[in-house]
């Protein structure tokens, strides 16, 4: 960005220009904003405008793990661009490919690819942080997926009410994902960066070293034990969870107790109730509104966790499965040693799966996702990828153009203009003064 800027209302209109139908001026009737079902001409001349309407456009929901990220970001990026070369033209070519492909389809309404917290935190601690958003940014077409968290909660909630009164309420991908869904999107990205503290960078470290060491010690302990079948380390997961949930919950009020009456020093940080305890206290409250006695609550929470609809949440089906799948590797002394990064990446594929169409994880997590909906039936119609099957990636994005209606592409061009369509292969090289 430049160091003056002119306050010109007319820099707001862009091309493709028509003639003007107000007062006649020709190549001055521009394109003044698009959003949602719609966008604006205005006049140049005139400064007239009016609002067009847009049909509906079924955008396809693509996830890309985070190493599908790093790829693309140093393929289109001049300083990691040669990295990438040294292992073979085949694997530079292919994610240019790739990227020509998603931002060919991007611009076309066609596909989105949201972006998720995994991708920021996974994003903070490296050197390449701002160039990673700024691809993942893009790429997401202004759809973001919700904290795995709250998905969770979302969904085990919606199961305590079907166990509850019945109801059934479905967690859909309106629900968990916010942003331009179906949506035609602007030229211009506007994109808010809160940038972490380093408390809070800190804090994710730690976060993540803890939940990781947890993961290692069980990978560990299946290796050691004496090897069981698939159903019993699935069953074992399924179990652990609901009083796992409880006991922070448990913790977590007797922390606050002994704050609150003076035992302890007040820690406003340790106030704040963990995930998990946040979903026992909103179960809490739905059976508070409901008319049941607070003594009787947690019981009935706790009764709740051993029923057929607790053990039925999509998330926790597909992260057991993957579990057990990965125990089973353990006890036949075949799993891969797990990173910082597995827990995360096996956390994000259970919580995002069931609300995607597709989804480019690892070879690592494809196959556990693979032995897993083998012997579960999981509830997500996702196609997968993995850097196995990349190839058929690129065919399953050829097909979603071909399958457009084909007046699509004439009516993106008279929305955006003819050059819009090219990928945008250079959105990483610095221009002119913005280099240090
Ligand atoms: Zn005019």
């Amino acid at each position: 960005m430049g160091t003056s800027f002119v306050l010109d209302p007319r820099a707001w209109i862009s091309p493709p220009y028509q003639s003007c139908p107000f007062c006649g001026e020709r190549e001055s009737y521009g394109v003044l904003m698009i959003n949602g079902r719609g966008y604006v001409r205005r006049c140049r001349s005139c400064m007239k405008d009016k609002r067009f309407s847009l049909p509906s456009t079924p955008k396809k929901l693509l996830y890309l793990d985070q190493f599908v990220i790093s790829k693309l970001m140093f393929v289109l990026h001049p300083d990691h661009r040669e990295r990438l070369r040294k292992q073979g033209d085949e694997e530079a070519a292919f994610w240019l490919a790739l990227f020509e492909r998603l931002d060919r389809l991007l611009k076309l309404q066609l596909l989105a690819c949201p972006d998720s917290t995994a991708h920021w935190e996974e994003s903070l601690p490296s050197p390449f942080n701002t160039d990673l958003r700024r691809m993942y940014e893009h790429l997401s077409a202004d759809v973001s997926y919700e904290h795995p968290a709250t998905i969770k909660r979302f969904q085990l909630h919606a199961a305590f009410l079907r166990w509850l009164d019945g109801t059934e309420k479905v967690v859909t991908v309106e629900d968990i994902a916010s942003g331009a869904i179906n949506h035609w999107t602007d030229r211009i990205q506007v994109t808010t960066r809160i940038e972490p503290t380093d408390e809070e960078l800190s804090e994710l470290r730690e976060v993540r070293e803890r939940t990781h060491a947890g993961l290692a010690a069980e990978v560990e302990r299946w290796r050691r034990e004496p090897r069981r079948r698939f159903s019993e380390y699935f069953e074992g997961q399924l179990l652990a969870a609901g009083p796992h949930d409880m006991r922070v919950y448990t913790k977590w009020t007797e922390t606050v107790v002994r704050m609150t009456t003076g035992v302890v020093q007040l820690d406003p940080e340790q106030m704040l109730p963990p995930n998990p305890a946040r979903t026992v206290t909103i179960l809490k409250r739905t059976l508070g509104e409901r008319g049941v006695p607070v003594d009787q609550q947690l019981s009935k929470i706790a009764e709740f966790f051993t029923s057929e609809d607790a053990r039925q949440v999509p998330w926790l089906q597909i992260a057991c499965g993957m579990l057990a799948a990965l125990a089973v590797k353990a006890s036949l002394q075949q799993a891969p040693s797990p990173d910082a990064g597995m827990l995360t990446d096996l956390n994000t594929v259970a919580t995002l799966l069931p609300y995607c169409d597709a989804i480019f994880i690892d070879n690592r997590c494809a196959d556990l996702l693979r032995e897993a909906t083998e012997r579960v039936p999981l509830d997500y119609e996702a196609s997968v990828f993995s850097t196995g099957n990349r190839e058929e990636l690129l065919d399953w994005l050829d097909e979603l153009e071909s399958a457009a209606d084909p007046e699509h592409p004439a009516l993106v061009e008279e929305v955006y203009g003819s050059g819009w369509q090219e990928p945008y292969t250079t959105m990483l090289v610095a221009k002119e003064g913005e280099r240090e």
